[in-house]
């Protein structure tokens, strides 16, 4: 005799749509493509995911760790996911289930019924994707908080400072931006970022989604021994296709006046981090506003110098002009035995285009042999574009310097020295 139909329960992957900032880092990493969006979620369909667990540890604010067990026939699908606000109550759905199971589970007298779905926290750890950067911190990093602050419970920093660091003539309008959080604590390490909340609401009368934003000053603040984070914030006037758009948050942040407020929300960011080891080499490469973590983390070694680090800091910095390149000056002016920088412009009127790539390909002795030291952390952050033609440089210096790339960047990525921030 055929008894009941087993009851399939899941354990469904969710995201909270309170915590996540949009940043499109899950759908990225997901292997499998269970991870999508619409203007309002971003969300995962139950029925492509398979709990391999790729997308968590990148994930900056832990949004997406979250689960509920429901009926497999139950799960919510995407475009249900799509319209919420808030993550359905914890146990509603799994109470139901499990107690039906449990009813079924006695009428059989077996407790075999439970057949699909159910990863449990206890499972194997994240698997390492080594084909991308390190979902790891150095060992010797700090602790981050993270998530101090959230869409429902923002802290409102004052503006402390806001100025242009590229030069009048240039199109490229990119403001350092200082915020004050007085008396509140905002604890914050190098390379962790912080969401703003823009005022105002979306054309369908949503509240404007945060944007994310690196931090540019070290962990003792933009003025060391005061509670203030800087940012550098390029002003967005035309899309990624070159099309004029007016984008909401940038042109926010960069019209602010001294003692605006600002509602800010997390820190994120618990990977993307420096050695805190005196003796650590940093090989810094960016781009624009890639430019915000780097300086963070070399002012931070600066002010450290003087308390003994040693580590080299070696950085390649591109941009479209000189007159384009945030924070030129300082940079420039900083001491040649403190920081080794080579800088790569692209748009030179009347010079050959030169990128990030080609100022390493030049310097190709100097970065392989901080390839070849265990000491050595490397960090990207820019443009998207970049990732990929970095990684491909890399992977010929180290080939042409007997250095075999296969081996090194799976190594890089596990032992958290091989960063990647690209947006
Ligand atoms: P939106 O209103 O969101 O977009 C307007 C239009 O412009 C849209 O069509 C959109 O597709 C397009 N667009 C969005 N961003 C860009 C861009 N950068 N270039 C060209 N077109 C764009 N930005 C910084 O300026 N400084 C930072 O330090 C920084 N750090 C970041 C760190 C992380 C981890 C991530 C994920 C993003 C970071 N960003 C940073 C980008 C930032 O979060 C916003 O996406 C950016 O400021 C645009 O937001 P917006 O509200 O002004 O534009």
């Amino acid at each position: 005799m055929n008894g009941p139909a087993p009851i399939e329960v899941l354990r469904q992957h969710l995201i909270d749509p309170e915590i996540c900032i949009r940043c499109n880092t899950c759908e990225e990493t997901c292997p499998i493509d269970a991870i999508t969006h619409d203007s309002n979620n971003y969300v995962v369909d139950a029925e492509v995911c398979n709990g391999c667990m790729a997308c968590v540890p990148p994930c900056p604010t832990g949004a997406i760790d979250n689960w509920r067990t429901v009926l497999k026939a139950e799960a919510y699908g995407i475009e249900e996911q799509f319209t919420w606000d808030a993550l359905p109550a914890q146990g509603t759905a799994a109470s139901a289930a499990l107690d039906t199971l449990a009813q079924q589970t006695a009428l059989e007298g077996n407790s075999a019924a439970i057949t699909a779905g159910i990863k449990d926290d206890e499972s194997e750890g994240p698997d390492v994707d080594t084909t991308r950067g390190s979902t790891v911190p150095p060992w010797s990093a700090a602790k981050p908080y993270v998530n101090l602050y959230t869409h429902k419970a923002p802290v409102v920093a004052t503006v402390a400072g806001n100025y242009r660091v590229t030069d009048e003539t240039a199109e490229s309008d990119i403001h350092h931006i200082v915020l004050d959080f007085g008396a509140l604590p905002f604890p914050v390490l190098e390379g962790q970022s912080i969401g703003i909340l823009p005022p105002g609401a979306t054309k369908d009368g949503k509240l404007h989604h945060a944007r994310q934003y690196s931090i540019a000053s070290p962990r003792d603040g933009e003025r060391k021994g005061y509670n203030n984070v800087s940012l550098t914030v390029k002003r967005v006037t035309r899309d990624h296709h070159g099309d004029a758009a007016h984008g909401v948050c940038s042109n926010y942040l960069c019209d602010l006046k001294k003692g605006d407020h600002v509602q800010v929300i997390g820190p994120f960011g618990s990977t993307f981090l420096m050695p805190n080891h005196p003796d650590s080499h940093l090989l810094m490469i960016c781009t624009g506003t890639g430019s915000a973590p780097m300086r963070a983390m070399t002012e931070y070694r600066r002010r450290r110098r003087l308390k003994g680090a040693t580590g080299k800091l070696m950085l390649f910095f591109g941009a479209r002009t000189r007159e384009e390149l945030p924070y030129f000056g300082p940079l420039t002016n900083l001491p040649k035995d403190f920081i080794d920088t080579t800088l790569a412009f692209s748009r030179t009127p009347g010079e050959p285009k030169r990128y990030v790539q080609d100022a390493m390909r030049e310097r190709a002795a100097d970065v392989a042999q901080l390839l070849r030291d265990a000491n050595t952390y490397l960090y990207v952050c820019g443009l998207k574009g970049m990732e990929e033609g970095v990684l491909q440089t890399l992977r010929d210096i180290a080939g042409q310097h007997g250095l075999a790339w296969d081996t090194l960047w799976p190594r890089l990525v596990r032992e958290g020295r091989l960063h990647l921030e690209t947006y």
